[in-house]
């Protein structure tokens, strides 16, 4: 029997897996081994349900969205009587190690396999995110980045029509990557994230000069702001300048759907070969992430534990610019 990998999308779908996938399927056939996609992440492996993907599974899905192998948040593989049972049905079928392509909670539940069956596990970063240690890019960053850039420049259209001031919310929980190279790329007037503390008397002065001259301004918030959401913001703003109109955008799921970049895509290619190979050489517990333009292999716990700390140059490039 050919020797057989699992590969797994987990967490939040982010453009660009399918092109890793499409990676790591190449890369093991021209090895001679074979790829069992489970569906649905986790879920796939506790119900075994798979694909044994073959070359043509993955014929053209690089420019696609989402991902062909479906993801799931998958509730029952925080219990080990699970994660056993997962074990179990990948030894039945012959899989004896597991690419991973996902966020942090995906590596989470990939270490307690390996810790506590002995399974090898490969991690590939897959999140819009960026959050992850180790890795300069995750898949999926570029493209929701230019997903909000698109969007917030028809919102400039209409705020510099009508003199408005827009607030626009977009994702990031725990970390303000979006927001701030997002926000750059539009010329933003203020950018306000979960990694520094938000002083809105700060933010409410620099509005000031366009307030007289009813300039319209655009405002991004990460959602996990500690001051609050956009509509937080957006009142804030209301009660101070209460003359001017103030509009509320969220970009929701808009941010993790669309065409792969040509960025995501390549960075894509390069990680699922990497995985690949890291297997191949009997590797496990190992993150592969891009660093300097170089793979690099990152061992999964680190890449958990450690936090992705913003650039210090992002932060004080965004304080130059926003005025
Ligand atoms: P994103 O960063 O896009 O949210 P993620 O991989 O961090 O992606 P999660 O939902 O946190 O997304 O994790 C994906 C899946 O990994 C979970 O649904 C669960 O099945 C598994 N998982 C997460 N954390 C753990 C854990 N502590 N123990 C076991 N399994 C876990």
């Amino acid at each position: 029997m050919k020797k057989r990998i699992g590969l797994i999308t987990s967490g939040g779908d982010a453009p660009g897996m399918n092109a890793c996938v499409r990676a790591v399927v190449r890369t093991a056939a021209q090895n001679d081994v074979e790829i069992i996609g489970f569906i649905r992440g986790y879920e796939g492996v506790l119900d075994k349900d798979f694909v044994v993907m073959k070359n043509e599974n993955v014929a053209q899905i690089i420019q696609r969205g989402g991902t062909i192998l479906k993801t799931a948040r998958c509730k029952r593989f925080y219990e080990a009587e699970h994660r056993a049972k997962a074990a179990e049905n990948l030894r039945e079928l012959g899989v004896d190690s597991l690419i991973a392509i996902g966020g942090d909670g995906t590596f989470t539940g990939a270490v307690l396999l390996q810790k506590e069956h002995g399974f090898k596990v490969v991690g590939v970063p897959g999140t819009i995110d960026n959050d992850l240690f180790g890795t300069d890019f995750t898949i999926g960053y570029d493209t929701a980045i230019n997903t909000v850039v698109e969007a917030v420049d028809k919102i400039r259209d209409t705020a510099f029509s009508h003199d408005r001031i827009f607030v626009v919310e977009v994702m990031g929980r725990d970390a303000g990557f979006i927001a701030l190279r997002s926000g750059i790329a539009v010329g933003a007037e203020a950018i306000l994230v979960p990694e520094t503390k938000t002083d809105i008397d700060r933010v409410l002065k620099r509005l000031e000069g366009r307030r007289k001259s009813k300039q319209s301004a655009i405002i991004i918030v990460a959602e996990g702001d500690e001051f609050g959401g956009a509509e937080d913001v957006a009142k804030a703003v209301m009660k101070k300048y209460v003359d001017r109109e103030v509009k509320v955008t969220k970009l929701g799921h808009i941010q993790r759907g669309g065409n792969p970049s040509a960025m995501d895509r390549v960075l894509a290619g390069f990680l699922g070969v990497g995985a690949v190979e890291a297997v191949l050489e009997e590797v496990s517990g190992v993150m592969i992430g891009m660093q300097h333009k170089k793979i690099v292999r990152i061992p999964l716990e680190k890449a958990i534990k450690h936090h992705q700390d913003v650039d210090d140059n992002l932060l004080r490039i965004t304080e130059m610019l926003s005025v």
